[in-house]
Formats: structure tokens, sequence, C-alpha cells
């Protein structure tokens, strides 16, 4: 693009044909005042602040709003201009004269730092403000005090443009103006989903959170990362006397979420001051959990797992490690494992998300497709959304294709339920629970036939198409249509939508966690190869994890099959060069599972287990069962932040620091490992769990601490070759894991045929269990958030409205909803989208009593039926009021 020269303030200067004066004079250190401008949002000119006059036309304009010229001369400062800033900036403030005295941003009001650096305190204008409007704060989350409200639309941009939810717009005209929801409705009575975006990024008071009645006005801000879902998003913790009181989205640049947040990332942290909160050290002393000190409580654990190992042998312990602690916990979680008491029995929180279909993924990419930016869904040329709803499991990445598909790029969702992407969708294939394999490659047959397939990208790097090509021949599109619940004429409208183009497979629990997750992933890989829709490129395969660090935990080893790295222990060379960096013999055959490690604790073979910020008791199907196996431990050690279900059964409670209380990374979704520092202090004698770890392994015989984080991760950038760039974020910032796996070919696979479903006539229902948008998995965390919990929400189980009225039933009836493993109790919710024979169970309500619906089976066993759906009867209890 041409360069354009011009001055401003007498300075010489040129940039890029097409920018505005306001990026101009920025990009060279002028700085221009305003309100209405975000650089995340289109340039708008509605506040006026940022005028600036041309010399030579004797023009007055918005800088935002105006591309430079050749040869333009701006003033930024010039007299006639600060006179009309200040007028503009008196009528501002003239609207709500009183109540910035009392206002929540305080300080932080960007109209007020903007009158203070003007020198402007009163307005002089109007006494009593025309057309003051009230507060509105019912809602749990946000208050609207639209008195102060500068109507400079930053609110309803970021709402279109970055959240795209569409929940509020202007109304009315002249003073009355505002921004306000459709029929001016409350906003929990609109589809506004409280991402908290529009108080970010509000310049005044006139929406703010309602975090300072519960916590208080934050004093400072730091960087963290948020702790719940697998994004990542970048955030600013604000806190006051030693505790954070708010988040909010960092706006850094180049990190995931920009200016968003969600509804969990902005309000539900108050976990993190909850009175639940672990702030001493605990032993099962007669019976009940008894406050002793550090030393007390690591001799105990020391010397009890020592004399187990030594009795039972090593076989005999587990080892649950954490989604949500930092990959140094969970580096030196499986290193203590492996090397102290000789056991690979490891597992994590990420068990239930779907190992073998993410591992297939692995070996099936040789781990070359690691790194999928967000960023790139909006530049992909066709995006298929499967089995997901990330608009309530990982809400920024549904902002990312809402934003893809207003750029116009195709969204194909697959789902047996529309979600709310169906709107933003070209096309929605409704496919039947867990038949979503026999729908892909429907798909991959009828491209096939389209001669639709990638043929360079084919022949350059993959190999076993010939196979592949064969089966796809021989297939019948109407009986694997017909299978998957879905149409032809749709199934030839998406083959029309993805011929000749890369596909971005946006892919969700709905695949990974289901019955038939491995052959679903087996066809979204082949038919990723076909279309040329690996490596590089804006394509690809992004899998949504539910947990901050599942994808870190694993490629820390803290697995029962894989070193860290995601080296295989029955790949001899990795395994010994481990051996070599620990000075350990390492056995190649893998350990226990978490279900196996509950089966042998069932039988008495397992003696001891520690548990890592983890509350399994909570999350793992079949709640019973689990504590039971647990009780019959001989030593339970849990170490968390919050007293849970689990922490209540335990022998040993180690109190540690949640993220905001200690430093390391998190490795996301993307790829992307991001650093991060405390950002207060932990409560009470509460620590973070690798200075945990690192004191009981010294209890235990290891020769030295590293009593640093440094040192942890100079440890793990040496010896794991895909997180050789942490070294470089001096715990700052992120880098992005290495892709170092070996350039072989892609390899097509079988495709293995499927028959007909066993239905069982007692339970004649699908249900399929899913996340709501406050809550996280088990909801442990959320479920500490007196914010969320005011909202009051019921988790009612949704029935379609054909089994409703065949079954008698109206929303707001009781139901028992019974499976073979297990029952519930709910309200139900009548819902017209449903597919006659579904109901949806959502989780983490009710103690994530959902969760008793399934059995309790490892992804090996025979009998494994997922943990996304069930087969299901209903029973009426009672008549709604
Ligand atoms: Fe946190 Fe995930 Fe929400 Fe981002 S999308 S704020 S990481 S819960």
């Amino acid at each position: 693009m041409e360069d354009i020269s011009l001055t401003i303030n007498g300075m010489r200067i040129s940039c890029a044909s097409g920018t505005s004066v306001l990026k101009a004079a920025e990009q060279n250190g002028i700085q221009i005042p305003r309100l209405c401008h975000h650089p995340e949002l289109e340039p708008f000119g509605a506040c006026r602040l940022c005028l600036v006059a041309e010399e030579k036309s004797g023009r007055i304009m918005a800088s935002c709003v105006t591309p430079v010229a050749p040869g333009m001369e701006i003033l930024t400062d010039a007299p006639r201009v600060i006179r009309h800033r200040k007028n503009i900036l008196r009528l501002m403030m003239a609207e709500h004269p009183e109540s910035c005295l009392v206002c929540n941003k305080g300080n932080r009001c960007e109209l007020r730092e903007i009158a203070g650096r003007m020198g402007l305190g009163e307005t002089g204008l109007y006494p009593i403000p025309p057309g003051y409007r009230g507060i509105e704060q019912a809602n749990p989350f946000i208050i609207r005090d639209l008195s102060k409200c500068v109507l400079c639309g930053k609110c309803i941009r970021a709402d279109h443009e970055r959240v795209a939810a569409g929940a509020i717009d202007y109304q009315h005209r002249g003073f009355a103006s505002r921004p306000a929801t459709l029929h001016d409705l409350p906003l929990e009575a609109s589809n506004c989903t409280f991402c908290g975006t529009c108080v970010s990024i509000c310049p005044t008071g006139a929406l703010t959170a309602k975090i300072v009645g519960h916590a208080g006005t934050p004093e400072h801000e730091a960087l963290s990362i948020c702790g719940f879902c697998g994004v990542g998003c970048s955030i600013l913790a604000g806190t006051a006397d030693q505790r954070v009181v708010e988040i909010s989205p960092s706006g850094r640049t180049g990190s995931v979420n920009g200016v968003t947040l969600c509804v969990r990332g902005h309000f539900a942290h108050d976990f993190l001051n909850s009175t639940e909160r672990l702030t001493r050290p605990l032993v099962r002393k007669d019976a009940r959990l008894t406050p002793v000190s550090w030393e007390e409580a690591l001799d105990r654990v020391a010397q009890k797992l020592l004399g187990i190992k030594k009795q039972d042998g090593p076989q005999s312990i587990g080892f649950f490690g954490s989604s949500k602690c930092t990959n140094e916990e969970n580096y030196l979680f499986q290193k203590m494992a492996r090397v102290l008491l000789g056991t690979h029995n490891l597992d994590n929180g990420g068990f239930m998300a779907g190992r073998p279909a993410l591992r297939l993924v692995e070996e099936r990419t040789d781990g070359r497709c690691r790194v999928n930016r967000l960023a790139d869904l909006e530049k992909a040329e066709v995006i298929v959304v499967l089995g997901a709803n990330p608009g309530h499991s990982a809400p920024v990445v549904s902002y990312c294709l809402k934003r893809a598909a207003r750029k116009g790029i195709p969204l194909i969702g697959i789902d047996p339920r529309k979600t709310e992407l169906f709107p933003f969708c070209a096309l929605w294939l409704t496919v039947t629970p867990c038949k979503d394999h026999e729908l892909i490659n429907c798909l991959a047959a009828l491209l096939w036939k389209k001669f639709a397939h990638d043929l360079s990208f084919i022949e350059r790097f993959t190999e076993g198409f010939t196979s592949y090509s064969e089966a796809l021949s021989s297939f019948n599109p109407e009986r694997l249509c017909l299978a998957s619940g879905s149409d032809k004429v749709s199934l030839d409208r998406a083959a029309d939508l993805l011929k000749g183009k890369k596909i971005s497979f946006v892919v969700g629990h709905g695949i990974t966690q289901q019955r038939h997750g491995l052959q679903s992933m087996e066809a979204i890989l082949n038919l990723s190869m076909m279309t040329g829709s690996l490596g590089p490129g804006p394509a690809g395969i992004y899998v949504i994890c539910r947990e901050n660090n599942q994808v870190g935990a694993w490629d820390m080893g803290t697995v029962p099959d894989a070193l860290p790295g995601r080296s295989s222990l029955h790949d001899n060379s990795k395994r010994r060069a481990w051996e070599r960096a620990w000075g350990v013999k390492l056995s190649p055959d893998r350990g226990l599972d978490f279900v196996q490690m509950i089966e042998e604790a069932e039988k008495g073979n397992l003696r001891a287990m520690v548990i890592m910020g983890e509350n399994p008791v909570r999350s793992l199907p079949r709640h019973e069962r689990v504590e039971a196996a647990l009780k019959r431990l001989n030593l339970l050690v849990v170490q968390d932040i919050l007293r849970t279900e689990t922490t209540r059964i335990a022998d040993v409670v180690l109190p540690g620091a949640a993220f905001s209380e200690k430093g390391g990374s998190f490795t996301s979704m993307e790829g992307r490992i991001g650093c991060f520092s405390p950002v207060v202090p932990p409560p009470g004698d509460a620590k973070p769990d690798w200075e945990i770890l690192d004191g009981l392994a010294v209890k235990m015989g290891y020769p030295k601490a590293y009593r640093s984080l440094d040192r942890i991760q100079a440890e793990m950038a040496r010896l794991i070759p895909s997180y050789a760039g942490l070294q470089e974020t001096s715990g700052k910032g992120w880098t992005w894991v290495r892709e170092t796996g070996a350039q072989r070919p892609f390899r097509f696979s079988s495709i293995p045929p499927s028959g007909p479903e066993e239905m069982n006539d007692d339970y004649p229902l699908t249900a399929i269990l899913g996340s709501q948008r406050v809550h996280l998995g088990s909801g442990t965390r959320t479920g500490c958030s007196r914010r969320i919990a005011e909202l009051d929400l019921r988790g009612e189980v949704i029935v379609s409205q054909t089994d409703g009225a065949r079954l008698h039933l109206r929303s707001g009836d009781l139901v028992r909803v019974q499976s073979p493993a297990g029952a519930l109790s709910r309200e139900i919710r009548i819902d017209r989208e449903l597919r006659a024979g579904q109901v949806f169970v959502p989780t983490a309500f009710h103690h994530n009593d959902a969760m008793n619906l399934i059995g309790l089976t490892g992804w090996d066993s025979a009998s494994w039926q997922g943990f996304k759906t069930c087969q299901v009867r209903l029973e009426t209890l009672g008549v709604g009021k």
C-alpha cells in the first residue's frame, strides 16, 4: 500500500494510505483524547473528543474517522480545537454531575480522567441533569446507570462486532437516546449472556460490574490467565486488600480474547475469596480433620507413602493430577510418582475429555498439528462445528465462529440439538446421537463422487488413500445418510459448500466423549486429509478443551501411558532418554488410569492415592462408588484450594494456592503456553502446589529441592522439546508449543463397518449430557459464586414436545430420570426444537448428579458407553405449579 506524507503538530510523518489521522498520530507518539474509539472496534466518530484541525482547509474533524491525505497539516491542540473539546466534555459531564461522587468506576472513569487532564471541574451548565434515568441492578452481574452514558456506542459495537450477541442497540433519539435491549427489557430478560464485555469497554460508570458490593473497589491491576476453560483468556485481575476483587479482559494485542471474556471469566472467580477456601493443612485424627503444621502434614504423607510402597509395592499407589493446575505442578507431580514411588499409575481430570479420540489425533498427525490459532478461524474457507456448543463450553470460541460467519465464511453445524450457533450457520445437519461418524463418512463419499479431493495434498503428504477411496466408492450415501439421521438433500448441500475448500473443524465433547468418539475422530481425520485441510494455513482440527490446562497436564505426562512431551512409554529411545535425565529405571508397561485405580481400590489392591486439584467424588460418574472406593484406601491425600466432596473423606488435606496466587504456565487449546505470576498471596498457610510437591519430594528422599519456578521451567524447557520456548518467556507473556514430530506422511485409516445400535426397551429415550454457560465441569468452583447462585438456575431436564405430549408432561413438572446406572430427579422444560426420543440433562447442577446416569467404565472396556449419552426413561413424580 502506498505511503502518505503529512504533518501533525509540525512533525513530518508518513504512514500507509487508509490510516486514520488518530492512528497516524498515535503511531508517532502524539496522544489525542477519545472516548468512543477502541482499536478492536470499527471507528465510529460518536464522542467527537478526538477533534483535530486541518490548517490548510480550516476544517475541524473527528480524527478517528478521517483518513490521512497527502500534504495534510494537522493540529491536535490548536486553541479552537481545545475550546470545542472542552465544550463537548462539559456537555457530557453536565448529564451526571452528582453521581460521579458515588460511581463504581471511581478514578478509572475515562471521562473523568480526560476532564482532569483538561482542567475541567465545574461544567457551569444545567443545575439539574436533563433526562435522569434510574439505576438498573436487578441482575447479579451488571449495574446500568445510564445517567452516566455518554453515547459513545462502545457497548453496542462491542456487543455486535466482538461478541455477536445482539443484546443491545440504540433506542430513541436526542436527549432520550440510550443503549437498550429489545423492547427495553431488563438485561436478564434479554439475550444478554453477561459476558461483561460492555462493562470492560464502557469509558464511564454507565456500566459497571456488580462486584464492588461483593468485594470492594480494585486498587491495583495485574495480568493473569482465566482459570476456567481451555481457551486461556488473558485477564486483568483487580486487587484490593490482597484479594482479587474484579476480573476484566486484558485487551492485550495478540491475546486470544482481546476485549472479550465470558460470564465465568468475568464474574465467577468469586471462588477465590470463598469461605470454603482451605487455609491450613489438615490431618485426620480420631476421625476428624485437624489443623496441623506443614511439617507434620508432609511428614505424615511421606512416611505413609514410603511405608505403603515398601509393604505393598509401587503399584499399590495411585496419583490423580489436575487439568487445572499448572504445567510445572503437573511435571513435578508425575515425576514424584515415577521417580520416587516407581509407578505409572497416573491420570488427571482431563480423563473425562475423551483421551482415546485425542490420542488418535496425536498419533495420526505425529503431533504436528498441535497449534491451531483461534484467530485463524476468521480467515477460514469453511468451518464445520461438530458435537460442540461453544457458546456454553468455551464462549470465546463461539465469538470467533460468529464473527467468521458475519464475514461470510460458511459455517456448517453438526449436532443432535440446535445450539445458539444455529442462526449463524449456512447449514445445520441434525445428527442422531453417536452417529457422527456415519455422517462424516457420507460427506466424504459425496465429495469423492464429486472428485472434490485435494489430489496434490494427498500425493505429497499422505499415504493409504487408495484403500480409503476404495472404501468410499463402495459406500451407499443414502444408507449412511439414513444411519446418521440426516437427510440427503442437506448432505448434498454440505458437500457443495465443502467442495474445493480447506476445512476448519471445531470439535467438542459431543465427539470426544461419545461412545463412537474414536470412529468419529477417524472420519474427521480422513476427511481433513482428503481435502488437504491438515498442516499449515487457516484450516485444521480445533478441539475444544473444557479445562484450562487439559492440554498441559497431558503434555507433562500426568497420564498412565506417556512421559512428558507425550513420549510413549513403549518408545524405547524416548523412555531411555527420560531414564538418563532422571537417573531411574522406568517400566515400559503403562500404569492404571483413574477408572482402573478405582477398580483396584475396590478390590483392596490400591492402598494409597494422592489427588491434586481435582474433586473426583463430584466430577466422575457414579459418585457413591467413587467415594466408597476412596474410603477403602489406607491413605488418601488431597491437595486443593476448596473444601470439596473429596477433601471431606481425605486422610490428609493440603491447602493449595489458586492460579491468581502462584506463578506458572497453562497450555491452551490453541497450543499457546501462557505464563503468569502471582497477583495476590494465598490465603492463610496455603501454598502453590509446586511448593507443596517440592517439600514433599525432599521429605521422601529427593536429593535437592527446586525451591523456585525458574528451576522447574528450566528443566522442562531442557527436557521437553515441545516446551523449549518456555525459557524465552521469562515467566511472562506466552510462547507456542513446538511441533517436533516426525515428518512422516499423514496416514488414512480404514473405515470400520458399523452396525445398528442396540436399544433397551426399558430405556427408550437418549439422554444427552452437557454443560451450561455459567458452570464449568462439575461446578465445584462456579458453584461457589454467589452471583451465579443468585441467577437461581435450576438445571431443568429438557424434554421434546412430542415426548412431553406422549408422557403428559408440562414444563415445571418433576420427573425421575432413570438410566441403567442410576437416577436423578429434576424439573423439566418442554422444548420444541429437541428431536423426539431425546432429553437433555445439564451437568454441574445439584452436586453434578447427572453423572449418576452414566456408568463408570474405562475407555478400553467392552461395555464402554461414553460420558456423553445414555439410555433413560422418565417417570413423573409431580405436577408443576
Ligand atoms: Fe475464561 Fe474460557 Fe470464558 Fe475465556 S472463554 S473467560 S478462558 S471461561
